[in-house]
């Protein structure tokens, strides 16, 4: 149901929004209007909604309402403003802007300047006593709506423009050197390529301008580079975008005028301060896209004490007013300071792990608020490696630290070649002069970014912050030839196309060749190696340690690990695991041991095999010894062998190649022939599907007895020991309760056996994975004879959909996300509508069965934090994951559990 049917119309005044209206009124819309209703000064305007925007992609026409309210609307703005849109002698302008829900930094379209014309350039030009700055504003608006509205290729603007600098003698090098007359003349040029180019003449009625880019912000909500952002950011594709129409106000009105973004705290640090670029005599755009070099937003104080300190009270009422980092774009116009718009900021991860705790110290928010400030992506970002300090690599540029992380790849100067080498397994680095969102799919294929101009807040900078992807701006020593694919820095040396850099975007280092990494702090942390309460602990680690407190003061959801051996149990239970949710056996039965399986599998009778089993039941016990002691006091879930057999044994084409060059020298080795004849016996079509799971040991006889042999003396020994081992047996791939109930009788003959033999009461529990659909469809038959489930989210997930694990991410998942089938691979987060229908109703099920039935999930999925909140949700009671992401299962379950109480959106 359409918010249609809630509320009755389409435009918005400023004064009527708020900022909890994003869905209607996008983030920039609801955002101008709270900021209208503080007080604070905002240029006066109004919002079409996103409901508009639905209509329009949908029906491919304006809604018939729509504008009758945008004239009522631009009526009560002109009455406001005292001056009509395009009025000859004193034209209202206004400002055509996009803004989504969600930010969208550069990706979809804005037009400034809208109801300027032949004819009223020349009344802005008498109102303010400035010929020069109303010819420059009216080329701005033909080419801004020449490229936006008409699609004509922006590149035949800049050409015009330099050719206009170049025939100033060479002398121009910024477009402040271009006089009024120099920019009349560039207006000709300008309607000259539009006439051209769009086959139409620049529209010279100021409404048919405005309404022509209102339908191009709608549109360009389609556009590829918005599309492949979206799904980069996962926001869903069918929001829309509103449209905000703002008076004009103007930075480029001489230099008491400029314009400017400015933070609350330091997006890369967290700190407090004064953070922002400053430019002198210039409108919004040419800040965002470094066009020329900005000045530190202290320098302002300098320039103008009066809007400094004004900034500087708006800045601390706006984060009081939304308790968190906001930025900011300001304008001020001859002495007089504009706010053009405020969000919550991107950060980096490691600022927001500091904001948050910094505002729960100021009392601006709770602790279940400031679970919400942070996510497990963050968390695992700062778990990457940094360079080595004491590396002694070259160092050739220093720019801005833009956003963190270290990068080592291989340059490339332009998108094209980074996508094209990244798909060949080629880690990139882009390297530019400056990105604009054509630049995107490049910047996603590479392990970094680095520009040599523009600041923190240039394009590069904020969409690789919100990509959490490393990036140094600004390094303006470095020579970018993007032409020769070559880059010159100080001292002639040349960095060609290919040869290796890294790039460090926690200091801005820029380096030759590869940089060595050392592990990163709060790994360190979490490895026990750095305490966050020592005096000299870092502030981050200090803020991860909180956050990670709150988390598990919280969370329901328990996190166990992944892990086979006892160096990762160790490691996982260092970093938090309650347990072991999975424990692979297949693992123990590889290296040397792989011939002991050989002989199982080639026995011709009883006795052999029971020697290959006998000889395979002390190595598993000694592995199980070691797993329990690390895990003394939590559970373990072992698994028992679940591979098929074929992947013990020699690969089939080597093999016969062995066995046919032998046979040719005639000294067949008798061995190998019955391993071929074997692996042929055994070769399956679709293995996956074949005899795995369950089906060997019901076809195998004494496997799985042994393997369950060596669990229960284990736990013995362990308890003869006064350890308190906790092992849960696992049996993988059931599809029917019979299956399980085989087995499980078998396993309980042998458990009483070892029982009676050492004298010990082991309680050892058994389970089964649910990683089938049938066994999904019949989870409550099969609870009968499972005293626990485990997800198998992974073989699930390769069953409902039909899709091989091994096979499909590399053969068509990239054209499926391209198409967006889905955003995200449904083997990383878990496809809620199928698989996780499925999981929901098995554990009904289930749990109807058998009320106190334990529930987890093993799949990759247990350490995904979306996939978390999902289990959470279906009330599992833990997940288990690799040992390095339980920090970040650990992070989301308490995220998942405080989402309830603090109801807040964290993107
Ligand atoms: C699963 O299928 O989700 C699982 C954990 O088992 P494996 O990945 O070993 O098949
Ligand atoms: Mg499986």
């Amino acid at each position: 149901m359409s918010e249609r049917n809630v509320t009755s119309k389409f435009v918005y005044d400023f004064t009527e929004g708020n900022k909890d209206l994003k869905d209607l009124l996008g983030g920039k819309g609801a955002n101008l209007a709270e900021m209208t209703n503080l007080g604070l000064p905002v240029p006066p305007g109004f919002t079409i909604t996103t409901e508009a925007c639905k209509v329009y992609l949908d029906s491919g026409a304006e809604p018939s309402e729509l504008r009758d309210e945008v004239s009522a609307h631009l009526d009560a703005l002109e009455q406001h403003m005292g001056k009509r849109l395009g009025q000859p002698d004193d034209p209202l302008l206004v400002s055509v802007r996009s803004g989504a829900k969600f930010s969208m930094p550069g990706m979809m379209d804005t037009v400034l300047n809208i109801g300027l014309s032949d004819e009223s350039v020349a009344g802005l030009a008498a109102q303010a006593g400035d010929e020069r700055f109303a010819w420059d504003s009216y080329r701005r608006l033909i080419q801004m709506f020449g490229k936006t509205v008409l699609g004509v290729d922006g590149e035949l603007f800049e050409e015009a423009l330099d050719e206009a600098k170049r025939a100033k003698g060479g002398a121009a090098t910024s477009d402040l050197d271009l006089g009024a007359e120099d920019l009349r003349a560039l207006v000709d040029d300008f309607k000259a390529i539009v006439a051209k180019q769009a086959g139409r003449e620049f529209p010279q009625d100021p409404r048919e301008q405005m309404d022509l880019a209102v339908r191009a912000v709608f549109e360009s909500w389609n556009t590829d580079r918005a599309k492949l952002y979206r799904r980069q950011e996962r926001i869903p594709g069918d929001l829309g975008t509103a449209v905000n129409v703002c008076s004009m106000v103007f930075g480029n009105l001489g230099p008491d005028s400029g314009t400017g973004v400015a933070f609350t705290r330091d997006p890369a640090s967290g700190h407090q301060g004064v953070y922002g670029d400053y430019l002198q005599n210039a409108q919004g755009e040419d800040v965002v896209a470094g066009i020329r070099n900005t000045v530190p937003l202290a320098d302002l104080e300098g320039l103008d004490a009066a809007s400094y300190n004004q900034l500087m009270q708006i800045m601390e009422t706006l984060e009081t007013h939304y308790k968190d980092l906001c930025d900011i774009e300001f304008t001020i116009e001859r002495g007089k300071l504009w706010m053009l718009q405020t969000r919550v900021g991107k950060r980096t991860a490691a600022a927001a792990f500091r904001i948050a705790t910094q505002l729960v110290d100021q009392g601006l928010i709770d602790e279940a608020e400031a679970l919400q400030r942070v996510n497990g992506a963050q968390l695992a970002q700062l778990m990457f490696p940094r360079f080595s300090e004491d590396a002694r690599s070259e160092r050739i540029g220093w720019g801005i630290a833009a956003s963190p992380g270290a990068a080592v790849g291989k340059a490339v100067f332009d998108s094209y070649t980074a996508v094209k080498w990244s798909r060949s397994g080629e880690k990139v680095i882009l390297i530019r002069r400056e990105t604009n969102p054509d630049d995107l799919d490049g910047m996603i294929a590479s392990e970094g970014i680095l520009t040599s101009r523009g600041g923190k807040t240039s394009h590069a900078a904020v969409v690789a912050r919100g990509m959490g992807k490393t990036c140094v701006c600004g390094a303006e020593e470095l020579e970018v030839d993007t032409k020769r694919r070559r880059m010159t820095a100080p001292g002639g040396i040349v960095v060609e196309e290919g040869d290796l850099v890294s790039i460090d975007g926690s200091t801005g280092k820029v380096y030759l060749g590869e940089v060595p990494v050392v592990p990163s702090p709060v790994v360190e942390y979490f490895e026990g190696r750095m305490h966050a309460g020592a005096d000299d602990a870092d502030e981050l680690v200090a803020a991860v340690h909180r956050i990670m407190a709150y988390a598990d003061r919280v969370r329901r959801l328990r996190v166990r690990a992944n892990a086979d051996n006892a160096e990762d149990a160790n490691r996982a239970r260092r970093f938090g695991a309650q347990g072991i949710g999975l424990c692979r056996t297949e693992h123990m039965f590889l290296g040397e041991r792989r011939e002991l399986v050989e002989r199982l599998i080639l026995a011709d009778t009883d006795t052999e095999r029971d020697e290959a089993l006998g000889a395979l039941l002390p190595l598993q016990k000694a592995d199980f010894i070691e797993l329990f002691e690390s895990m003394d006091g939590l559970p373990v879930t072992v698994r028992l062998l679940d591979p098929p057999l074929h992947e013990f044994l020699p690969d089939i084409t080597e093999l016969s190649v062995r066995v046919a060059l032998a046979e040719s020298r005639r000294d067949a080795n008798e061995n190998d022939l019955r391993l071929l004849q074997a692996v042929h016996k055994l070769h399956e079509q679709n293995p996956m599907l074949g005899l795995r799971g369950v089906r060997l040991g019901l076809v195998i006889p004494g496997l799985f007895a042994m393997q369950v042999r060596a669990i229960a003396e284990a736990a013995a020994h362990r308890k003869n020991a006064k350890g308190d081992p906790r092992p849960e047996i696992m049996i993988p791939l059931v599809g029917t309760v019979q299956e399980l109930e085989i087995v499980r009788d078998e396993a309980e003959t042998v458990i009483a056996e070892v029982q009676a033999a050492t004298g010990t009461d082991l309680k050892l529990t058994l389970g089964t994975m649910i990683e089938l659909p049938r066994a999904a469809l019949t989870a409550g038959q099969i609870a009968e004879a499972a005293e626990f489930f485990s997800f198998g989210t992974n073989d699930l997930t390769q069953t409902v959909w039909g899709f091989s694990r091994d096979d499909v991410e590399a053969s068509f998942f990239t054209a499926y996300l391209e198409k967006g089938i889905f955003g995200v691979s449904p083997f990383e987060t878990i496809d809620r509508d199928g698989v996780g229908a499925l999981v929901r109703s098995a554990c009904e099920a289930g749990r109807a069965t058998r009320p106190g039935l334990k529930l987890g999930v093993c799949g990759e999925h247990g350490g995904d934090p979306e996939s978390v909140h999902f289990f959470h949700e279906v009330g599992l009671d833990y997940v288990s994951c690799s040992p390095f992401r339980i920090p970040v299962a650990r992070l989301e379950a308490g995220r998942a559990a405080a989402l309830n109480k603090a109801g807040s959106d964290s993107r």
